[in-house]
């Protein structure tokens, strides 16, 4: 059956993805939207749209009945689920197929067969694809599962067999610990998916995540596209992916591709899916499970191969043969994809949500390529997975495909929300990872060096930027409101034709550097004498069309910036330096205190309170546990005091931005 008209049942980058390719093929599109994405740009690349009802996924992303409604109405001959909402729901696919649609994916069935781990694993089994050690039957009882444990040999891996982001998981370093673990990962995967049916697994301690690519046709034929390695994540979440996996024999690559297709032909699988191993130090590689649909790491494959994944599943949707057989598909260079987040890397990677007040990107080519669904003033809402855009680069071999990545990185530039952007140059940058040392507990392993939310020596170099922009822009404010100086008196003074001296503080998150700025002016230039502790600058410059041009102790340098609520930032290859100028006598943490945010950062559940209703606590100590995109947050103290009230109870479902608690600091509570 031939495709003339796609309906895109998902949004932001991907369905954005997906319409270039369906336009490429003269393929008509009808997106879907939420009250969130009315000016959404899925919606107006699409020929048509839908909309679908308000933000909250459940009320319109996910509900399968009213898409399938509208594509019959809007004659609809396909429908492309995506990743996330409706792409593994297997009911969705059988609706599909019910009102003579095609859904862009494999056959309920096959859905079926990866939705639980157990099952799973003994299919592949019976089709005899390697799986790590381990015990997944049906018997339960401690004793069964311990003897289990006891035969492989420790450390083991407790898994739910319902489990899925993480939960449910639990290491077990030896007998001793059994017991305790065991019923920690029951309680929590009976909390989480109503079933505590647990796996034991030889625990791996240095495994790389590396998965495969494969494609079956209709018509019983199945090729791979060679693999991903995806070891680098946080929280079990992937966070800067690449192809081909490093020092990957051409012997493993091809046994792990067969074990693949051998996994898929298990389910009689049609369409893009992927296999995913964990690839030990000893070259040994274990199933772990099959995702059913287009992965968010595509790109990095269609960077190798030079095809069009989304092309491939619309081919084997009419019900064509694949368009490659395995022995004309090529493998050439490499590739990295980065994800860009709203997140916070220091305070546990939460979700920041906003309006992207500044975003540039870096510049389009044959080798940087940047997958997105959003444009500068769009909002980063509490709704959806905070993903802004996919950075994704080639390059003829590793190191010219790292060096790219590490360049573009430092040319995309954001404002208005917190982004993983410094998160990911530190990664990408780290000599670990340079040198390809990938294991799944990357990030972990180098902790101290990845995370650094004071201001490093680095930032301190750019302060007498810092300052000239500060006083560029006051300068100009004052000339555009046509005022004089009496606009900025408030935070110091800068005065024409004169030489004036003030003290400014820079905040940097917490930490304060106070700098002595002397002015000096004459009817043709400014230039200010900056003093840092012992070190003295000379900085002059100006702002031209947007861009910072400012000479430090003779030396030239051009910066981007933005202003936003009293926040700098300053972005150039090197730097994102954010800022804030406060008046050196106010910058006391309890000033603070009314910017304090209890807010949900998105639609989640609550999981714990770790403290009791009034009970003294102190800065900064966890005080409330939250559970939204698959990850835990927690909120702590901004000060020292206590909690009023809880709104809240562990287990109830909150809205984004609903007010968790309420909170008064120890002064309030003395007073
Ligand atoms: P979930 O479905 O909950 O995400 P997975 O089974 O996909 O769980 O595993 C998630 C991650 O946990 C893997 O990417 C890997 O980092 C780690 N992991 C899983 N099984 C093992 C194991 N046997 N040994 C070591 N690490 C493992």
């Amino acid at each position: 059956m031939k495709i003339n008209k796609l309906l895109i049942a998902n949004r932001g980058e991907i369905a954005c993805r997906v319409i270039k390719t369906a336009n490429a093929q003269g393929i008509k599109t009808v997106a879907v939207y939420s009250e969130a994405d009315k000016n959404a740009q899925h919606v107006s690349m699409a020929d048509e749209a839908v909309f679908l009802g308000p933000s909250p996924s459940k009320e319109s992303y996910l509900r399968g009945e009213l898409i399938v409604e509208k594509a019959k109405e809007l004659g609809v001959d396909a429908i492309h689920p995506g990743y996330g909402f409706l792409s593994e729901n297997a009911e969705f696919a059988n609706l599909c197929a019910k009102n003579n649609i095609i859904f862009v994916g494999p056959p309920a069935s096959a859905i079926e067969a990866m939705g639980s781990k157990s099952a799973a694993k003994h299919i592949m089994e019976k089709a005899g694809v390697p799986l790590v050690p381990g015990y997944h039957g049906d018997e339960q009882s401690e004793a069964v599962l311990k003897s289990a444990a006891d035969d492989m040999g420790y450390p083991v891996l407790l898994k739910a067999a319902a489990g899925g982001g993480g939960k449910g998981m639990r290491q077990v370093w030896n007998e001793n610990e059994f017991s305790q673990a065991l019923n920690a990962a029951k309680r929590e995967s009976m909390a989480s998916f109503g079933d505590d049916h647990m796996l034991v697994e030889k625990y791996l301690t240095r495994p790389r995540h590396v998965e495969i690519q494969v494609f079956c046709d209709t018509h019983g034929n199945g090729v791979y596209l060679y693999e991903r390695d995806c070891s680098v994540q946080r929280r079990h979440q992937k966070i800067i992916e690449e192809a081909p996996a490093p020092n990957m024999s051409s012997s493993i690559r091809e046994k792990m591709g067969e074990a693949a297709i051998l996994a898929a032909k298990a389910i009689n699988y049609v369409g893009a899916g992927t296999v995913e191993f964990l690839l030990d130090e000893d070259e040994s590689f274990y199933f772990m499970e099959m995702n059913t649909r287009l992965q968010v790491e595509h790109p990095v494959t269609e960077m190798i191969t030079r095809e069009d994944l989304v092309y491939w599943q619309l081919v084997i949707a009419e019900g064509k043969p694949l368009p490659k057989q395995q022995n004309e598909l090529t493998l050439t260079g490499h590739a990295f994809e980065a994800r860009i987040y709203a997140e916070d890397p220091d305070n546990e990677f939460l979700p920041s949500t906003g309006t992207l007040a500044l975003l540039r990107t870096p510049r389009e080519t044959d080798v940087v390529r940047v997958d997105t669904g959003v444009v500068e003033g769009d909002k980063v809402s509490v709704f959806y997975d905070p993903m802004i855009a996919k950075l994704v680069v080639w390059g003829e071999n590793r190191e010219v495909a790292l060096k790219r990545l590490i360049s573009a990185l430092g040319e995309y530039y954001i404002d208005g929300v917190s982004t993983n952007i410094e998160f990911l140059k530190r990664v990408a940058g780290h000599p670990a990872f340079i040198s390809a040392e990938l294991t799944t507990t990357f990030v972990e392993k180098h902790h101290d060096s990845l995370f650094n939310s004071a201001a490093s020596d680095d930032t301190q170099d750019k302060i007498p930027a810092m300052i000239l922009l500060v006083m560029l822009s006051r300068k100009r404010n004052a000339c555009v409101a046509g005022k004089t100086p009496a606009i900025w008196s408030n935070a110091g003074a800068w005065r024409a034709n004169s030489q004036h001296r003030e003290s400014i503080a820079l905040l940097f998150g917490h930490e304060e550097i106070l700098v002595e700025v002397k002015h000096q002016s004459s009817l043709t230039t400014s230039s200010w004498e900056i003093s840092i502790g012992e070190k003295t600058y000379i900085a002059t410059g100006a702002i031209i069309e947007g861009v910072l041009h400012a000479t430090v102790n003779g030396y030239k340098t051009t910066y981007s910036f933005s202003t936003n609520d009293g926040q700098y930032t300053l972005f150039n290859k090197d730097t994102h330096s954010k800022f804030s100028v406060i008046s050196p006598s106010l910058g006391d943490d309890d000033s603070n205190e009314d910017n304090a945010n209890f807010s949900a950062p998105m639609n989640g559940t609550i999981v714990a309170h770790l403290v009791e209703k009034d009970q003294p606590v102190t800065k900064g100590q966890p005080i409330l546990v939250m559970e939204a995109m698959k990850m835990e947050h927690s909120i702590t103290a901004p000060y020292d005091g206590s909690v009023e009230e809880f709104f809240f109870q562990p287990g109830e479902l909150v809205d984004g931005g609903s007010t968790l608690l309420a909170f008064s600091s120890k002064e309030a509570k003395e007073a």
